[in-house]
């Protein structure tokens, strides 16, 4: 496990079970990495929208270390990635398909669909980086998803940060990206004294929120770690009736 999600489980013990998972998960992404940087990663239209063929299987079976369930649970979902049926690109979008003879519900079957595919969202990024661009609105310019958290930087500006592919880009100060709604009135922020340089920014228009980190939080930690530390106030915010639209790094968005 890295030092950082060590040092991060010694200080916040509390949220030792998802900051394990996501280490898990963490370590699949880095190998498949690994794996995505020696092969030619678009052979065919079909390779853009999943992992190639010649790797689906090898993807899959490191995969299944990041769950803790049985291959056999998850055979349904292999046989789909391997006959080229997941179009991952859709995902972003919150088009997920529904999977005959894979028995959970719709929102389980989402994490799932994330945590499998993010690897390759960011390979994506590698290779065709669009940081620093507009997120016209309030959508990921490379791969359409809603953010994950925004920081400040100095100016003041805000940045958005993409829950799939990790992309990162501006927005304007004021507003909710999720639904464009720009009337303070409507807009509102909740802030923890337990939680310093992270606040929610709320929308009563759509009723969703967004945390928002100062760009300080990042020079100590990755955005994912830094989402994954602020566990609590999720909960703080959802307890409130708010909504958290973008999946977090172990692909969860309800807390409570
Ligand atoms: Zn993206
Ligand atoms: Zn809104």
């Amino acid at each position: 496990m890295n030092s950082e999600i060590q040092t991060l489980i010694e200080q916040r013990p509390h949220l030792r079970d998802p900051l394990e998972r996501y280490a898990r998960w963490l370590h699949f992404s880095q190998s498949v990495q690994e794996m995505l940087s020696g092969v030619q990663l678009v052979r065919s239209e079909g390779d853009a929208r999943s992992y190639p063929g010649n790797v689906a299987d090898a993807v899959f079976d490191l995969f299944l270390d990041v769950l803790g369930v049985s291959a056999e649970h998850l055979a349904p979902l292999r046989a789909a990635l391997a006959r080229g049926d997941l179009d991952f690109l859709r995902f972003p979008l919150d088009d997920y398909p529904v999977l005959p003879d894979f028995s959970c519900s719709p929102e389980e079957a989402s994490t799932v669909l994330f945590l499998l595919s993010r690897p390759h969202f960011q390979a994506l990024r590698q290779r065709s980086p669009q940081d620093g661009g507009a997120w016209v609105g309030g959508r990921c310019p490379l791969c359409s998803a809603q953010p994950v958290l925004a920081s400040i930087v100095e100016g003041p500006q805000r940045r958005l940060h993409c829950s799939f592919c990790a992309t990162i880009g501006t927005f304007r100060f004021i507003g909710c990206p999720h639904c464009g709604n720009n009337d303070v009135e409507r807009l509102g922020t909740i802030v923890s004294d337990d939680e310093p340089g992270f606040r929610i920014a709320t929308c009563d228009e759509c009723h969703s929120y967004l945390k928002t980190i100062e760009s300080s939080v990042l020079q100590k930690m990755s955005v994912d770690l830094a989402d994954m530390a602020s566990l609590p106030l999720d909960m703080v915010a959802q307890d409130k009736g708010y909504v958290r639209l973008a999946p977090n790094p172990i692909g969860l968005r309800k807390m409570t």
